[in-house]
C-alpha cells in the first residue's frame, strides 16, 4: 500500500507532538513552519551571551513528554495507558521520581522545581506554593489562619474535579454535543461550571488565599473570573505531578523533540511560510490537498493539520468559498484571549538576590478590577501583575558567569484595544524594571541590567501570526470549551485537522500535548488506522468521536 503522507502547519509544542504521532502512525510527515527555528511560542531568543525561553517555562504533566518520547515510527502506540493507577493519593513519591523518565532523558534532561512558586502579595509578604500539604497549612495559618478549614474542603473540591475532569475525561474529544451533554450533569454536581473565582471564593476568606488559589489559569490565557472552576485541577496537577524545567530551557524540550521526529524519518522545513490551504471539490466535499507556500512552491498531501492560530487557519489560509461553519463572522465572533508584554532581560549576579525563586509571581494592588481592565475594558491600568522567571537559579549555563537571565510577563489587553504598542511599550517596559528595582525585588535593577528587550501583542499577531495578538488562541471560557471550542476535525474541510491551543482542550504545553493525541486519533479514526494496538496487543481507548 503506498504510504500516506501529512503536512503540519507550524512547529509548535502542539505540532510538533501531533507530527511525531503521525510519523508514529506511518504517514510521512512535514511541518512546515513560517519562522528560522521551531518552538512557536517557546521559541528561543539568544542575544549577548543570555539564552531566554520566550513563553512556556512550567512544564506540568512530564509523562505526557515521556509518551512523546516512546513514540516509535510506524508503530501505532496512541493507545498507550496515561494514568498509571498509583498516582493518586501519594503526593511525595511521585513527585520524588519521574521528571522525566529514560526515554526523555536520551533527549533532554527534565528536573523538578521547588517551590513550584513563589507568590508575593503587594504588602510584600509571600507564599510559597508546592504540592507539601504540611508546609502549604503553616503557610495559609501565617498568613490567614481564617482559611485552614476552607483549604481542606477546596482541597477535597478540586481532587474531584481533578479525578473527573482530567483523569476520566481528559482525552475526550467533544465533536458532537451529544458527548459533551453527558458529562455535564457531572460537572455541574462538582461545581465544575461556575466561574473559578466564585468556587474558590466558597472556600477562602482572605483575598491573599482566594489569588493563590485562582490565579493560574492567567498562565494559559484564562480570566479567573471567567474561566470555569474544571481549571481547579491545575491546583491538583501541578500537586501530583509537580511541576518541572528542562535544563538548558523549554527550547532544549523543543530541540529533543525535533530531533526525535526526524530520527523516526519527519522532515521539518523552516522558513516557509504557508499562504494557503489546497482544497479541491470531490462531489459535494472540500477536500485538503496540500498547502501552497509564500514562496510559490505547492506541496501536497493527503492531509493537512494546522498548528497556526485558529482563526488564522480559517481567515488565511481556507478559501472563504470553502467554509460554511467557520465563516469570517463565526470565527471573529469567538472571544480571544488575552495578551502579553513580556521583557527579557540579562544582570549582573548579586548578594541578596536569592529571595527570588525560580518561579515568582508578584500581584499588583487589585486583583479582580486588573483583570476586567486586561479581558473586559481592554485598558492598559497604571498597575500591573506579573510572572517572573529566573531560569538561572537552577541553570545558570543561561547566562555569561557572573549573570541571570530573566523574563517577567504582564497579561495586557489583546489587540482587540486600541493600545498603540509601538508608542507606549518601551515606556511601559521601563516602568515594569523600575518596578523590580524600587519595590526591592532586584535591587539596583536598573544599574545591573545589561541586556533588555521586550515584545508586545504585536509579536504574537504579526511574527507568530495570531489573530488580534492573542497569546493563548481563543479564551477559556464556558462558552468556549469543550464541544463549544474550535474542533480539532475541521467541520468544513475533509482531511483537514486543527492542533495546538485555540483548539480543544486548551492552552498550556500538557494540553496541547493532548490536543496532539486527540487530533492524532481523529485522524488514526478516518484513515481506518487502527491505533489500538499496541506491540501487537489491542488495547481499549475512548472514542475519537
Ligand atoms: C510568554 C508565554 C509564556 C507561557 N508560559 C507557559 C508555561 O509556563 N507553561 C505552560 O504550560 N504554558 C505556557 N504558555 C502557553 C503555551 O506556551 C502555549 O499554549 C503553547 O506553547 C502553544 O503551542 P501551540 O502548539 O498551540 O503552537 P504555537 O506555539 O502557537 O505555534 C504555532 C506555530 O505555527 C507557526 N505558523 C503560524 N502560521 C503559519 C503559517 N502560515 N505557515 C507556517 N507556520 C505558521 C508559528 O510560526 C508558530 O511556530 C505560555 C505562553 C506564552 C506566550
Amino acid at each position: 500500500m503506498e504510504r500516506k503522507s501529512a503536512i503540519v502547519i507550524g512547529s509548535g509544542i502542539g505540532g510538533i507532538a501531533c507530527a511525531m504521532r503521525l510519523q508514529s502512525l506511518g504517514f510521512a510527515t512535514t511541518i512546515v513552519e513560517a519562522l528560522d527555528a521551531p518552538g512557536g511560542r517557546a521559541y528561543v531568543r539568544r542575544a549577548e551571551g543570555f539564552t531566554f525561553d520566550m513563553g512556556p517555562t512550567v512544564l506540568t504533566v512530564p509523562h505526557f513528554i515521556e509518551e512523546l518520547f516512546s513514540l516509535e515510527a510506524d508503530h501505532a502506540r496512541l493507545g498507550e495507558p496515561d494514568f498509571p493507577a498509583h498516582v493518586l493519593g501519594d503526593d511525595r513519591r511521585i513527585l520524588s521520581g519521574i521528571s522525566g523518565g529514560p526515554n526523555t532523558s536520551r533527549y533532554v534532561e527534565i528536573v523538578p522545581i521547588l517551590p513550584f512558586y513563589r507568590i508575593y502579595f503587594d504588602d510584600g509578604t509571600f507564599f510559597d506554593y508546592d504540592a507539601d500539604p504540611v508546609r502549604v497549612r503553616e503557610q495559609i495559618a501565617r498568613l490567614a489562619p481564617e482559611d485552614l478549614d476552607g483549604y481542606e474542603r477546596f482541597h477535597e473540591a478540586a481532587r474531584a474535579i481533578f479525578e473527573r475532569g482530567f483523569l476520566e475525561l481528559g482525552y475526550t474529544y467533544f465533536g458532537s454535543l451529544r458527548s459533551m451533554l453527558g458529562v455535564v450533569p457531572d460537572l455541574v454536581k462538582l461545581g465544575a461550571i461556575q466561574s473559578l473565582f466564585s468556587f474558590v471564593k466558597k472556600y477562602f476568606k482572605s483575598d491573599k488565599m482566594r489569588q493563590v488559589f485562582s490565579f493560574e489559569p492567567l498562565l494559559v490565557g484564562g480570566n479567573p473570573l471567567k474561566v470555569p472552576a474544571i481549571y481547579a485541577m491545575i491546583h491538583f496537577v501541578e500537586k501530583t505531578w509537580g511541576i518541572h524545567f528542562a535544563v538548558g530551557g523549554t527550547g532544549a524540550l523543543i530541540a529533543g523533540m525535533i530531533r526525535k521526529f526526524e530520527e523516526m524519518g519527519g522532515t521539518l522545513r523552516l522558513n516557509a511560510e504557508v499562504a494557503s490551504i489546497d482544497v479541491a471539490k470531490q462531489g459535494r466535499k472540500r477536500v485538503a490537498t496540500g498547502v501552497t507556500l509564500q514562496s510559490g512552491e505547492k506541496l501536497t498531501s493527503d492531509l493537512v493539520v494546522s498548528n497556526a492560530d485558529y482563526a488564522t487557519t480559517y481567515l488565511k489560509l481556507v478559501d472563504k468559498a470553502h467554509r460554511t461553519i467557520n465563516r469570517d463572522a463565526v470565527v471573529k465572533f469567538r472571544k480571544q484571549s488575552m495578551s502579553l508584554m513580556v521583557i527579557y532581560f540579562g544582570y549582573t549576579r548579586q548578594h541578596g538576590d536569592s529571595n527570588l525563586q525560580h518561579h515568582n509571581i508578584i500581584l499588583g494592588p487589585r486583583y479582580e478590577e486588573l483583570l476586567t481592565d486586561i479581558f473586559d475594558r481592554k485598558t492598559l491600568s497604571e498597575d500591573f501583575s506579573q510572572y517572573l522567571h529566573i531560569p538561572t537559579i537552577t541553570d545558570p549555563s543561561l547566562a555569561p558567569e557572573g549573570h541571570h537571565a530573566a523574563y517577567t510577563l504582564i497579561p495586557v489587553p489583546n489587540n482587540l484595544s486600541d493600545i498603540d504598542w509601538a508608542k507606549v511599550g518601551p515606556g511601559f517596559a521601563d516602568k515594569v524594571l523600575t518596578f523590580l528595582d524600587e519595590r526591592g525585588y532586584i535591587p539596583g535593577l536598573k544599574q545591573r541590567i545589561v541586556y533588555q528587550s521586550f515584545v508586545t501583542p504585536d509579536y504574537f499577531e504579526q511574527t507568530l501570526g495570531s489573530y488580534a495578538g492573542n497569546g493563548f488562541g481563543v479564551e477559556p471560557v464556558l462558552t468556549q470549551s469543550a464541544f463549544f471550542r474550535p474542533h480539532n476535525r475541521s467541520e468544513d474541510v475533509t482531511n483537514l485537522y486543527l492542533v495546538g491551543q485555540g483548539t480543544q482542550p486548551g492552552g498550556g504545553t500538557p494540553s496541547v500535548m493532548m490536543s496532539a493525541k486527540m487530533t492524532a486519533r481523529a485522524i488514526a479514526k478516518d484513515f481506518g488506522i487502527d491505533p489500538c494496538i499496541v506491540n501487537g496487543v489491542p488495547v481499549k481507548l475512548p472514542d475519537a468521536a
